[in-house]
């Protein structure tokens, strides 16, 4: 195993205090974890590297085990702990301590990020639920604290999980006398197997449960409470760390996967946290300049100063106007985006008519000269 020098990795001296250590450590981990940085691997390896360093610094007596030789704490010294169970120990239990460094999210999950999905378990993690949840254009806008139904498989009211109908209790197996496994000779060697009569249970149901038909579980719909940040954006992910199936044998819950599905506006279109919004300008307006409003999202107007000879299809962007940004890194908000609409009349008035044809006898100007000139050389 590559041996790092852990305080470089936490940008800390040697002689660095716990004090120190926990703030570099907040700090780097705010700036490279997954939510500040999608779809970088660099910062998601750097984050858990983090991690793995904070781990052990943070630890007086692994601290120090790890000055005295870091070769030997990380070849022979994880041995102990079982396939894996340091560090994988060790990035769940530090995941779980970021949350209060995410304020938004922290209680209720945090925005999808990839640092903790291929961990492995000694047990088997329970199942991984994705859900969706329709949002409607403000609520997507503002943040929302919203319930949604959670299909999981929960242990059977009825008989508690057991699978034997109330007043009864599974029995041992007497096959296999509860050890679960048979052994059969084979010539030189003995085959275990799982017990035929039980399944490897080591028990069996005699009068199965009659709600759950002896499995134990029942399929139920588990109302999770999800807090959707502002500018939530259509088909964001937010994770909501074990609140997905129940683990088996003792084995951590799967995760919550919340989708977003948030209601087209009919005037805001969403662009990355811009928005972009086409505003009706008279050619009058377009030529003459002119001081209009255009809508915000969420409420109000801004105004806005448009030049004299304003073209169509112009845009003229409002800082800060947009959605507020689900990462917390650039300017708080993205920017509304107004795209100029210049809107000619359909009908003239007698009156209007004259002033335009006095108007084009004055310009007395060919505006396709220039094309033609262009498609001749
Ligand atoms: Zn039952
Ligand atoms: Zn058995």
């Amino acid at each position: 195993m590559e041996t790092k020098d852990l305080y470089k990795v936490l940008e800390v001296s040697k002689g660095a205090s716990q004090d120190e250590i926990r703030r570099s450590y907040r700090r780097l981990a705010r700036k490279y974890h997954p939510d500040a940085n999608p779809g970088d691997e660099g910062a998601e390896d750097r984050f858990k590297g983090i991690q793995q360093a904070y781990e052990i610094l943070s630890n007086p007596e692994k601290r120090r085990e790890y000055d005295e030789g870091p070769r030997q704490f990380f070849g022979a010294g994880n041995a102990g702990q079982g396939a894996g169970g340091g560090t994988t120990g060790a990035d769940f239990q530090n995941f779980s301590d970021l949350s209060d460094l995410f304020g938004g999210f922290g209680n209720l999950g945090d925005v999808f990020g990839q640092a903790t999905s291929n961990r492995r378990q000694a047990s088997p993690k329970g199942e991984d639920v994705t859900v969706s949840v329709k949002l409607k254009f403000t609520e997507a806008l503002e943040g929302v604290t919203t319930r949604v139904g959670v299909p999981v498989e929960e242990a059977c009211g009825d008989c508690g999980g057991s699978g034997a109908a109330p007043g009864t209790s599974p029995r041992t197996c007497p096959q296999c006398g509860g050890r679960g496994t048979q052994s059969r000779d084979q010539g030189l060697f003995a085959l275990s197997t799982a017990c035929s009569r039980c399944g490897g249970r080591g028990s069996i149901v005699e009068t199965p449960c009659s709600r759950c038909r002896g499995a134990g579980k029942t399929r139920g719909v588990r109302q999770v409470k999800v807090r959707i940040p502002a500018g939530a954006r259509d088909g964001m992910k937010v994770r909501i760390p074990g609140r997905g199936g129940g683990g088996r044998s003792g084995g951590p819950a799967g995760d919550l996967f919340v989708v977003t599905r948030v209601e087209e506006h009919p005037v805001f279109k969403r662009k990355g946290d811009d928005f972009v919004v086409s505003v009706p300008v008279s050619f009058v307006e377009a030529a003459l300049g002119a001081e209009i409003e255009a809508p915000r999202p969420g409420g109000g107007t801004v105004r806005l100063k448009l030049p004299a000879g304003t073209q169509n299809g112009k845009q003229f962007k409002v800082r800060g106007a947009g959605a507020p940004r689900t990462r917390k890194s650039g300017p708080e908000r993205g920017d509304l985006i107004v795209r100029v609409d210049v809107v000619v009349p359909k009908k003239l008035k007698r009156r209007e008519r004259e002033i335009l044809e006095a108007l084009s006898e004055e310009r007395d100007e060919n505006v396709r000269a220039e094309l033609f000139r262009r498609v001749g050389s």
